[in-house]
Protein backbone atom coordinates (compact mmCIF):
# COMPACT_ATOMS: atom_id res chain seq x y z
CA UNK A 1 0.00 0.00 0.00
CA UNK A 2 1.87 3.02 -1.44
CA UNK A 3 0.96 5.79 0.54
CA UNK A 4 1.78 4.31 3.30
CA UNK A 5 5.19 5.60 2.69
CA UNK A 6 4.34 9.07 1.51
CA UNK A 7 6.03 11.25 4.68
CA UNK A 8 9.56 10.17 3.13
CA UNK A 9 7.80 10.79 -0.10
CA UNK A 10 7.09 14.16 0.55
CA UNK A 11 11.19 14.59 1.41
CA UNK A 12 13.07 17.08 -0.26
CA UNK A 13 16.56 17.12 -1.10
CA UNK A 14 18.80 17.09 1.44
CA UNK A 15 21.94 19.39 2.58
CA UNK A 16 24.08 16.69 3.71
CA UNK A 17 25.74 18.33 7.00
CA UNK A 18 27.25 15.49 9.60
CA UNK A 19 24.54 13.58 11.80
CA UNK A 20 24.95 15.99 14.75
CA UNK A 21 25.99 14.10 18.11
CA UNK A 22 23.90 14.19 21.43
CA UNK A 23 24.68 15.15 24.59
CA UNK A 24 25.42 12.20 27.26
CA UNK A 25 26.93 9.63 24.33
CA UNK A 26 29.91 8.76 26.81
CA UNK A 27 27.58 8.17 29.83
CA UNK A 28 28.12 5.18 32.12
CA UNK A 29 25.84 3.32 34.49
CA UNK A 30 26.30 0.64 37.11
CA UNK A 31 25.25 -3.15 36.14
CA UNK A 32 25.09 -5.65 38.57
CA UNK A 33 28.58 -6.69 40.83
CA UNK A 34 29.09 -2.41 40.80
CA UNK A 35 30.90 -2.19 37.23
CA UNK A 36 30.35 0.54 35.14
CA UNK A 37 29.24 0.12 31.27
CA UNK A 38 28.04 2.62 28.60
CA UNK A 39 24.91 2.94 28.75
CA UNK A 40 22.61 2.18 25.84
CA UNK A 41 19.72 4.39 25.36
CA UNK A 42 17.20 2.28 23.38
CA UNK A 43 14.42 4.10 24.80
CA UNK A 44 14.25 7.10 22.23
CA UNK A 45 10.65 7.09 22.05
CA UNK A 46 9.92 7.66 25.05
CA UNK A 47 12.37 11.07 24.90
CA UNK A 48 15.27 10.89 22.79
CA UNK A 49 18.48 12.64 24.24
CA UNK A 50 19.39 16.11 23.35
CA UNK A 51 21.35 17.32 20.23
CA UNK A 52 24.54 19.35 20.58
CA UNK A 53 23.41 22.37 18.37
CA UNK A 54 20.34 21.91 20.74
CA UNK A 55 22.25 22.25 23.63
CA UNK A 56 24.27 25.46 21.85
CA UNK A 57 21.50 27.31 21.21
CA UNK A 58 19.96 27.13 24.50
CA UNK A 59 23.32 28.38 25.72
CA UNK A 60 23.71 31.09 23.47
CA UNK A 61 19.91 32.28 24.66
CA UNK A 62 20.52 32.04 27.96
CA UNK A 63 22.68 35.74 28.81
CA UNK A 64 20.12 37.65 27.31
CA UNK A 65 16.87 36.67 28.06
CA UNK A 66 13.67 38.09 29.17
CA UNK A 67 10.07 38.64 28.65
CA UNK A 68 8.61 38.06 25.16
CA UNK A 69 5.99 40.44 23.65
CA UNK A 70 5.70 42.88 25.87
CA UNK A 71 9.27 44.65 27.29
CA UNK A 72 10.63 47.85 25.11
CA UNK A 73 14.38 47.33 26.18
CA UNK A 74 16.91 45.17 23.96
CA UNK A 75 16.77 42.04 25.72
CA UNK A 76 12.92 41.52 25.40
CA UNK A 77 13.01 42.66 21.68
CA UNK A 78 15.68 39.86 21.07
CA UNK A 79 13.95 37.25 23.44
CA UNK A 80 10.50 37.76 21.47
CA UNK A 81 12.29 37.96 18.06
CA UNK A 82 13.89 34.84 18.79
CA UNK A 83 10.84 32.98 19.86
CA UNK A 84 8.87 33.97 15.98
CA UNK A 85 11.83 32.67 14.59
CA UNK A 86 11.31 29.67 16.45
CA UNK A 87 7.69 29.84 15.40
CA UNK A 88 8.80 30.44 11.59
CA UNK A 89 11.26 27.19 12.09
CA UNK A 90 8.40 24.75 13.11
CA UNK A 91 6.60 26.30 10.36
CA UNK A 92 8.85 25.60 7.87
CA UNK A 93 9.97 22.37 9.52
CA UNK A 94 6.34 20.74 9.19
CA UNK A 95 5.73 22.06 5.72
CA UNK A 96 2.55 24.49 6.80
CA UNK A 97 1.14 26.42 4.54
CA UNK A 98 1.40 30.35 4.95
CA UNK A 99 -1.77 31.13 7.00
CA UNK A 100 -1.44 28.06 8.91
CA UNK A 101 -1.18 28.64 13.00
CA UNK A 102 2.22 27.31 15.09
CA UNK A 103 0.98 27.55 18.29
CA UNK A 104 3.43 26.28 20.93
CA UNK A 105 2.66 24.17 23.50
CA UNK A 106 3.77 21.90 26.08
CA UNK A 107 3.75 18.28 24.43
CA UNK A 108 1.71 16.67 22.02
CA UNK A 109 -0.56 15.78 24.52
CA UNK A 110 -1.02 19.21 25.16
CA UNK A 111 -1.95 20.15 21.36
CA UNK A 112 -4.50 17.60 21.12
CA UNK A 113 -6.42 18.49 24.43
CA UNK A 114 -5.87 22.28 22.74
CA UNK A 115 -7.65 21.29 19.46
CA UNK A 116 -10.29 19.27 20.96
CA UNK A 117 -11.09 22.33 23.35
CA UNK A 118 -11.15 24.59 20.18
CA UNK A 119 -13.47 21.94 17.58
CA UNK A 120 -16.75 23.06 16.84
CA UNK A 121 -20.23 22.43 18.75
CA UNK A 122 -21.40 18.71 17.67
CA UNK A 123 -18.13 17.86 16.01
CA UNK A 124 -17.66 14.18 16.36
CA UNK A 125 -14.04 12.54 15.95
CA UNK A 126 -13.29 8.96 14.41
CA UNK A 127 -10.40 7.77 16.39
CA UNK A 128 -8.36 4.26 15.63
CA UNK A 129 -7.89 2.35 18.93
CA UNK A 130 -4.57 1.87 18.05
CA UNK A 131 -3.54 5.51 18.99
CA UNK A 132 -1.86 6.86 21.86
CA UNK A 133 -4.14 7.79 24.62
CA UNK A 134 -2.53 11.53 23.90
CA UNK A 135 -4.98 11.32 20.74
CA UNK A 136 -7.30 8.69 21.27
CA UNK A 137 -9.16 10.52 24.79
CA UNK A 138 -9.48 14.41 24.31
CA UNK A 139 -12.24 14.40 22.31
CA UNK A 140 -15.83 14.82 23.69
CA UNK A 141 -17.88 13.09 20.96
CA UNK A 142 -15.49 9.70 19.35
CA UNK A 143 -16.59 7.34 17.39
CA UNK A 144 -13.91 4.69 18.10
CA UNK A 145 -12.62 2.07 15.13
CA UNK A 146 -11.12 -1.27 15.29
CA UNK A 147 -7.28 -1.66 14.71
CA UNK A 148 -7.29 -2.28 11.23
CA UNK A 149 -6.24 -5.46 9.27
CA UNK A 150 -4.18 -4.03 6.40
CA UNK A 151 -3.70 -0.26 5.66
CA UNK A 152 -6.31 -0.41 2.73
CA UNK A 153 -8.86 -1.57 5.84
CA UNK A 154 -7.75 1.67 7.57
CA UNK A 155 -9.27 4.03 4.84
CA UNK A 156 -12.11 1.89 4.27
CA UNK A 157 -13.47 1.86 7.43
CA UNK A 158 -12.70 5.95 8.03
CA UNK A 159 -14.16 5.92 5.00
CA UNK A 160 -17.61 4.34 6.05
CA UNK A 161 -17.44 6.23 9.72
CA UNK A 162 -16.95 9.26 8.05
CA UNK A 163 -19.82 8.88 5.57
CA UNK A 164 -22.37 8.09 8.31
CA UNK A 165 -21.92 11.43 10.69
CA UNK A 166 -23.56 14.13 10.09
CA UNK A 167 -21.92 17.57 11.41
CA UNK A 168 -18.40 18.64 11.49
CA UNK A 169 -16.42 15.88 11.88
CA UNK A 170 -12.66 15.04 12.95
CA UNK A 171 -10.38 12.28 11.87
CA UNK A 172 -7.29 11.56 14.17
CA UNK A 173 -4.73 9.26 13.21
CA UNK A 174 -1.03 8.63 14.49
CA UNK A 175 1.38 9.13 11.33
CA UNK A 176 3.95 6.27 12.83
CA UNK A 177 2.81 3.83 15.66
CA UNK A 178 4.60 4.43 19.18
CA UNK A 179 4.39 0.66 19.71
CA UNK A 180 5.01 -0.99 16.63
CA UNK A 181 6.49 1.93 14.30
CA UNK A 182 4.58 1.06 11.64
CA UNK A 183 3.92 3.82 9.29
CA UNK A 184 0.20 5.29 8.37
CA UNK A 185 -1.27 6.00 5.33
CA UNK A 186 -2.28 9.74 6.42
CA UNK A 187 -2.21 10.81 2.61
CA UNK A 188 -4.64 8.49 1.50
CA UNK A 189 -6.58 9.29 5.16
CA UNK A 190 -6.39 12.69 4.44
CA UNK A 191 -8.12 12.81 1.01
CA UNK A 192 -10.88 10.73 2.44
CA UNK A 193 -11.67 13.02 5.45
CA UNK A 194 -11.86 16.04 3.02
CA UNK A 195 -13.78 13.77 0.71
CA UNK A 196 -16.49 13.91 3.66
CA UNK A 197 -16.18 17.50 4.59
CA UNK A 198 -14.29 16.15 7.39
CA UNK A 199 -10.31 17.40 8.82
CA UNK A 200 -7.50 15.54 9.93
CA UNK A 201 -5.47 15.85 12.56
CA UNK A 202 -2.08 13.44 12.74
CA UNK A 203 -0.43 13.12 15.82
CA UNK A 204 3.45 13.34 14.35
CA UNK A 205 4.96 12.65 17.58
CA UNK A 206 6.88 9.71 16.01
CA UNK A 207 7.58 10.76 12.98
CA UNK A 208 8.69 13.88 12.87
CA UNK A 209 11.83 12.73 14.67
CA UNK A 210 12.49 10.16 11.86
CA UNK A 211 11.13 11.41 8.93
CA UNK A 212 10.27 14.29 6.98
CA UNK A 213 6.25 15.52 6.97
CA UNK A 214 5.36 18.08 4.66
CA UNK A 215 1.65 19.00 5.88
CA UNK A 216 1.21 21.07 2.68
CA UNK A 217 2.27 18.29 0.47
CA UNK A 218 0.23 15.47 2.34
CA UNK A 219 -2.96 18.03 2.74
CA UNK A 220 -3.22 17.63 6.41
CA UNK A 221 -5.04 19.80 8.81
CA UNK A 222 -3.78 19.93 11.77
CA UNK A 223 -0.61 18.26 13.09
CA UNK A 224 0.73 18.07 16.97
CA UNK A 225 4.31 16.68 18.20
CA UNK A 226 6.65 17.14 21.10
CA UNK A 227 10.20 18.25 21.54
CA UNK A 228 11.58 15.85 23.86
CA UNK A 229 10.88 13.17 21.34
CA UNK A 230 12.71 15.33 18.57
CA UNK A 231 16.06 15.93 19.97
CA UNK A 232 14.90 18.83 22.21
CA UNK A 233 14.63 18.75 25.87
CA UNK A 234 10.89 18.72 27.99
CA UNK A 235 8.64 21.35 28.09
CA UNK A 236 7.37 22.49 24.74
CA UNK A 237 5.81 21.15 21.60
CA UNK A 238 3.60 22.64 19.05
CA UNK A 239 0.38 22.48 17.07
CA UNK A 240 0.34 23.35 13.78
CA UNK A 241 -2.74 23.77 11.44
CA UNK A 242 -6.12 25.83 10.20
CA UNK A 243 -6.25 28.96 12.04
CA UNK A 244 -10.38 29.39 11.62
CA UNK A 245 -10.99 26.88 14.71
CA UNK A 246 -8.45 27.90 16.50
CA UNK A 247 -9.66 31.64 16.30
CA UNK A 248 -13.02 30.97 17.29
CA UNK A 249 -11.99 28.10 19.91
CA UNK A 250 -12.18 28.71 23.76
CA UNK A 251 -8.63 30.06 25.09
CA UNK A 252 -6.70 27.53 25.93
CA UNK A 253 -5.34 29.42 29.08
CA UNK A 254 -7.20 32.56 30.11
CA UNK A 255 -4.80 35.21 31.34
CA UNK A 256 -2.19 38.22 29.96
CA UNK A 257 -0.90 37.81 26.59
CA UNK A 258 -4.85 36.17 24.88
CA UNK A 259 -6.75 39.42 25.72
CA UNK A 260 -6.83 42.65 23.81
CA UNK A 261 -8.89 44.44 26.42
CA UNK A 262 -10.14 43.63 29.64
CA UNK A 263 -12.86 46.02 31.15
CA UNK A 264 -16.44 45.11 31.90
CA UNK A 265 -15.99 42.26 29.22
CA UNK A 266 -13.38 40.69 27.97
CA UNK A 267 -11.91 40.64 24.74
CA UNK A 268 -9.86 37.91 23.36
CA UNK A 269 -7.69 37.75 20.58
CA UNK A 270 -8.81 36.09 17.51
CA UNK A 271 -5.42 35.13 16.46
CA UNK A 272 -4.58 31.88 17.66
CA UNK A 273 -1.13 32.28 18.84
CA UNK A 274 -1.74 35.19 21.47
CA UNK A 275 -5.51 33.56 21.79
CA UNK A 276 -4.14 30.40 22.92
CA UNK A 277 -0.35 31.14 24.55
CA UNK A 278 -1.43 32.88 27.69
CA UNK A 279 1.12 33.48 30.51
CA UNK A 280 4.72 33.47 29.69
CA UNK A 281 5.69 30.97 27.35
CA UNK A 282 8.65 28.54 27.43
CA UNK A 283 10.84 30.74 25.08
CA UNK A 284 14.05 28.52 25.81
CA UNK A 285 11.87 25.31 24.71
CA UNK A 286 10.79 26.66 21.83
CA UNK A 287 14.08 27.86 20.87
CA UNK A 288 15.52 24.40 21.66
CA UNK A 289 12.64 22.89 19.82
CA UNK A 290 13.63 25.20 16.38
CA UNK A 291 17.08 24.50 16.95
CA UNK A 292 16.70 20.60 16.81
CA UNK A 293 14.15 21.27 13.50
CA UNK A 294 16.98 23.26 11.97
CA UNK A 295 19.65 20.41 13.32
CA UNK A 296 17.63 17.73 11.25
CA UNK A 297 16.85 19.78 8.22
CA UNK A 298 20.82 20.79 7.85
CA UNK A 299 21.64 16.75 8.25
CA UNK A 300 19.08 15.73 5.27
CA UNK A 301 16.61 12.91 5.81
CA UNK A 302 18.39 10.87 3.01
CA UNK A 303 21.36 10.16 5.62
CA UNK A 304 19.63 9.38 8.92
CA UNK A 305 16.67 7.29 7.49
CA UNK A 306 19.43 5.20 6.23
CA UNK A 307 21.56 4.68 9.22
CA UNK A 308 18.52 4.04 11.14
CA UNK A 309 16.89 1.29 8.84
CA UNK A 310 20.10 -0.31 8.71
CA UNK A 311 20.11 -0.75 12.81
CA UNK A 312 16.30 -1.19 13.26
CA UNK A 313 16.79 -3.92 10.60
CA UNK A 314 19.87 -5.58 12.11
CA UNK A 315 17.55 -5.23 15.56
CA UNK A 316 14.80 -6.68 13.86
CA UNK A 317 16.55 -9.38 12.28
CA UNK A 318 18.60 -10.11 15.48
CA UNK A 319 15.21 -10.36 17.93
CA UNK A 320 13.64 -12.86 15.20
CA UNK A 321 16.80 -14.95 15.42
CA UNK A 322 15.70 -15.71 19.31
CA UNK A 323 13.31 -18.68 20.16
CA UNK A 324 10.42 -17.27 22.05
CA UNK A 325 10.78 -13.23 20.88
CA UNK A 326 7.31 -11.97 19.40
CA UNK A 327 7.88 -9.35 17.84
CA UNK A 328 3.94 -6.95 18.09
CA UNK A 329 3.15 -5.80 14.27
CA UNK A 330 0.19 -4.75 12.85
CA UNK A 331 0.37 -5.10 9.30
CA UNK A 332 3.68 -7.38 8.97
CA UNK A 333 6.81 -7.52 8.64
CA UNK A 334 7.26 -5.45 5.64
CA UNK A 335 5.49 -2.63 6.29
CA UNK A 336 7.54 0.71 6.83
CA UNK A 337 8.19 1.60 10.31
CA UNK A 338 10.65 4.03 11.93
CA UNK A 339 13.28 2.79 14.41
CA UNK A 340 10.84 1.44 17.01
CA UNK A 341 10.40 -2.43 17.60
CA UNK A 342 8.46 -3.94 20.61
CA UNK A 343 8.07 -7.66 21.60
CA UNK A 344 7.93 -10.72 24.28
CA UNK A 345 10.30 -12.92 25.25
CA UNK A 346 8.58 -16.14 26.52
CA UNK A 347 8.85 -16.77 30.05
CA UNK A 348 9.32 -13.40 31.16
CA UNK A 349 7.09 -10.77 31.78
CA UNK A 350 8.30 -7.75 30.26
CA UNK A 351 8.79 -5.67 33.34
CA UNK A 352 11.66 -8.73 34.11
CA UNK A 353 13.14 -8.25 30.70
CA UNK A 354 13.54 -4.21 31.27
CA UNK A 355 15.12 -4.99 34.57
CA UNK A 356 17.63 -7.51 33.46
CA UNK A 357 18.44 -5.35 30.81
CA UNK A 358 18.87 -2.23 32.88
CA UNK A 359 20.72 -4.40 35.74
CA UNK A 360 22.84 -6.37 34.08
CA UNK A 361 23.52 -5.26 30.71
CA UNK A 362 23.54 -1.36 31.16
CA UNK A 363 20.39 -1.06 28.34
CA UNK A 364 17.61 1.51 29.17
CA UNK A 365 14.40 0.27 27.27
CA UNK A 366 10.23 0.97 27.88
CA UNK A 367 8.01 -1.58 28.98
CA UNK A 368 4.44 -1.65 29.62
CA UNK A 369 1.61 -0.59 27.67
CA UNK A 370 3.17 2.79 25.86
CA UNK A 371 -0.27 4.91 26.96
CA UNK A 372 -1.63 2.94 24.28
CA UNK A 373 -3.58 0.54 25.86
CA UNK A 374 -6.53 -0.85 23.59
CA UNK A 375 -3.69 -1.18 20.95
CA UNK A 376 -1.30 -3.57 22.91
CA UNK A 377 -3.95 -5.59 24.20
CA UNK A 378 -4.74 -6.01 20.56
CA UNK A 379 -1.69 -7.57 19.80
CA UNK A 380 -1.02 -9.39 22.25
CA UNK A 381 -4.84 -10.91 22.14
CA UNK A 382 -5.27 -9.73 25.90
CA UNK A 383 -8.12 -8.40 27.59
CA UNK A 384 -8.62 -5.01 29.88
CA UNK A 385 -7.58 -5.67 33.81
CA UNK A 386 -8.66 -3.98 36.61
CA UNK A 387 -5.39 -2.52 37.56
CA UNK A 388 -3.94 -0.25 34.15
CA UNK A 389 -1.27 1.64 34.99
CA UNK A 390 1.22 2.06 32.37
CA UNK A 391 4.15 -0.02 33.92
CA UNK A 392 2.48 -0.91 36.92
CA UNK A 393 -0.04 -3.41 35.35
CA UNK A 394 2.52 -5.94 33.80
CA UNK A 395 0.23 -8.35 32.68
CA UNK A 396 -0.23 -7.93 28.36
CA UNK A 397 2.98 -5.75 28.59
CA UNK A 398 5.77 -5.53 25.88
CA UNK A 399 8.96 -4.45 26.49
CA UNK A 400 9.96 -1.54 23.43
CA UNK A 401 13.39 -0.64 22.03
CA UNK A 402 13.99 2.37 19.97
CA UNK A 403 16.75 3.78 18.42
CA UNK A 404 17.56 7.18 16.53
CA UNK A 405 20.77 9.71 16.36
CA UNK A 406 23.69 8.47 18.50
CA UNK A 407 22.41 4.72 18.39
CA UNK A 408 25.27 2.82 17.41
CA UNK A 409 25.55 -1.03 16.01
CA UNK A 410 27.31 -1.83 19.24
CA UNK A 411 24.02 -0.55 21.37
CA UNK A 412 21.55 -2.61 18.83
CA UNK A 413 24.28 -5.75 19.20
CA UNK A 414 23.48 -5.50 23.23
CA UNK A 415 20.84 -5.90 23.04
CA UNK A 416 19.99 -8.76 20.91
CA UNK A 417 23.13 -10.75 22.70
CA UNK A 418 21.58 -9.88 26.15
CA UNK A 419 18.22 -11.06 25.37
CA UNK A 420 19.84 -14.11 23.82
CA UNK A 421 21.17 -14.90 26.97
CA UNK A 422 18.12 -14.24 29.01
CA UNK A 423 16.73 -16.83 27.14
CA UNK A 424 19.17 -19.56 27.49
CA UNK A 425 19.14 -19.27 30.97
CA UNK A 426 15.30 -19.35 31.05
N1 LIG B 1 1.50 10.49 20.53
C1 LIG B 1 2.41 9.54 20.35
C2 LIG B 1 2.36 8.71 19.10
C3 LIG B 1 3.39 9.31 21.32
O1 LIG B 1 4.30 8.35 21.15
C4 LIG B 1 3.40 10.11 22.49
C5 LIG B 1 4.39 9.90 23.56
O2 LIG B 1 4.82 8.80 23.81
C6 LIG B 1 2.44 11.11 22.61
C7 LIG B 1 1.50 11.27 21.62
C8 LIG B 1 2.39 12.00 23.81
O3 LIG B 1 3.51 12.78 23.84
P1 LIG B 1 3.77 13.73 25.10
O4 LIG B 1 3.91 12.81 26.27
O5 LIG B 1 5.03 14.42 24.75
O6 LIG B 1 2.60 14.61 25.22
Amino acid sequence: FSSARTPEAAAPSATNRPIPAVLGADLEVPVKGGRLVGYANLDYAASAPCLEPVSAAVTAALPAYSSVHRGAGYASQLTTARYEQARHTVRAFVGARPDDSVIFTRNTTDATNLLAGCLPEGTTTVVFDTEHHASLLPWRHAVRLAPPAFPGEAVRAADEALAAIEGPKLLVVTAASNVTGELWPIAALAHIAHRHGARILVDAAQLVPHRRLNLTALDLDYVAFSGHKLYAPFGAGALVGRRDWLAEGEPYLKGGGAVRSVGESVEWHDDPEPRHEAGTPNVLGAIALAAACDALTATGWTALVREEERLIARLRSGLASIDGVRELSLWGDDHPRVGIVSFTVAGYSAREVAEALSGEYGIGVRDGKFCAHPFVRHLLGTSGGASDGDCADDTGSAVRASIGIGSTQEHVDRLIEAVRDLVSRR
